[in-house]
């Protein structure tokens, strides 16, 4: 369904420019996928038991190789909010697990190896 806004700098309406998809489809290894956001997909290592992502660090936080957990939500790191560990993004309450650098056991399922 196409909504419209005002451009002002045409000075009418215009119809919006349908979404580009977000996130992409990363398989598990039971077949199975999760939606993650594009810029990730190619450093998922897999999901924890709680759907949130494991990644390969790029950033600096985290030292680069080791596994980074990010929310399943938004793809977010995880932060302390108002008394309980939350989505950087949403606010959203998360494994308090995910502050910290994941190891292998961690790993629920892997990503399917293409
Ligand atoms: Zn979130």
């Amino acid at each position: 369904m196409a909504t419209t806004y005002y451009n002002a700098v045409l000075g009418r309406m215009v119809e919006k420019e349908p979404r580009k998809p977000r996130r992409v489809r990363v398989h598990l290894e039971n077949n199975q996928y999760v939606l993650v956001p594009k810029y990730l997909a190619s450093d998922m290592v897999g999901i924890t038991e709680y759907g949130d992502l494991i990644v390969r660090s790029t950033d600096s936080t985290i030292p680069a190789g080791q596994y980074e957990g990010l929310t399943g939500c938004c793809g977010a790191t995880a932060k302390g909010c108002d008394g309980y560990i939350g989505c950087r993004f949403c606010y959203r309450e998360v494994d308090a697990m995910l502050g910290a650098p994941l190891r292998d056991s961690d790993i629920y399922l892997k990503v399917r190896a293409s």
